[in-house]
């Protein structure tokens, strides 16, 4: 199964079907990222906010991958904004890495006011070398703007919530004016989007699940995509989704599910 890469503006390279890890527990972590590493992804993405980094990091180990053909996502806590160089150690040797692929400021939150802080001790820590590739999450267009403004690397990517009810066309065009990747979370909608008549009808339509018409949606559009299972038939079944094509039709009957209103949470309110 081969997945594509795609460019980021730093020149670096991710793969455009990762593997997300959120309410994955501290039992299951292990376990669920190896299933994962055995099904083929190379792509990894959790935070510190997540409690499971060392799961990832035991793994990674185990798994014997070389590190160079993996890449791996972690994120700034929003109460470590202040404190962005020591909360990336304290990621790195948690995960047990000595350097990340990509390393996101998890939320923008305003009144906090430690963006820009944060930016800077990443823009230095990756002159260092302790990271990749940097970038944001759940940024809308007027924080990309103030932190392009501020700073002086251009964040790679703009991890947001995107799925066929929500799909922030705002922020993804915003995103490409910059040159930003746009990377998909919760791209199954927190597991409701393979629920979906006009979904399911495709899929049965197409001899496909319903979940990779979903995924096969995402990466068709182009964003970057990350879902997240703990089930090891559906961990299998996400990643296959690489061997069947939509048809403009399909594609267009899932971009019109877009109803504007997300699941999770609005950027303006997530604090600490
Ligand atoms: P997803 O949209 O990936 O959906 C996950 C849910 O879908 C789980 O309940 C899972 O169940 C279910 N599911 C997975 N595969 C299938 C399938 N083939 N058929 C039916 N149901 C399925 O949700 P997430 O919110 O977890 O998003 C994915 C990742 O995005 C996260 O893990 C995290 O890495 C990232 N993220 C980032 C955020 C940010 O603020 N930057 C916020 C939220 C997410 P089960 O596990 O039981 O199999």
């Amino acid at each position: 199964m081969s997945i594509p890469n795609v460019t980021l503006n730093d020149g670096h390279r991710i793969p455009q079907l990762g593997f997300g890890v959120w309410q994955v527990s501290r039992r299951d972590i292990v376990r669920t990222v190896s299933a994962a590493l055995e099904v083929g992804y190379r792509h990894i993405d959790t935070a510190s906010a997540y409690g499971n980094e060392a799961g990832v990091g035991q793994a990674i180990r185990e798994s014997d991958i070389p590190r160079e053909d993996l890449f791996i996502t972690t994120k700034l806590d929003n109460s470590d904004q202040g404190r962005a160089r020591q909360a990336l150690e304290d990621s790195l040797r948690r995960l047990g890495l000595d350097y990340l692929d990509l390393y996101l400021i998890h939320w923008p939150v305003p009144g906090l006011d430690k963006r820009v802080e944060a930016w800077e001790a990443m823009e230095q820590a990756q002159a260092e070398g302790l990271i990749r590739s940097i970038g944001v999450s759940n940024f809308t267009p007027r924080y990309l703007t103030e932190i392009i403004e501020h700073g002086s690397v251009v964040p790679a990517v703009n991890q947001i919530e995107y799925h066929p009810t929500f799909q922030q066309r705002d922020v993804e065009t915003a995103n490409a004016e910059h040159g930003i990747v746009t990377e998909a979370y919760s791209p199954l909608g927190m597991g409701s989007a393979p629920r979906n008549r006009v979904v399911a009808d495709i899929a049965e339509r197409t001899g496909r699940t319903s979940a990779q018409v979903v995924l096969r949606w995402h990466v068709q559009a182009g964003p970057v995509v990350i879902p997240k299972s703990v089930t090891p038939p559906r961990i299998a079944e996400n990643f296959a989704v690489s061997d069947f094509q939509l048809s403009s039709a399909d594609l267009a009957a899932i971009d019109a599910l877009d109803t504007g209103k997300p699941l999770g949470w609005d950027p303006e309110t997530v604090r600490g």
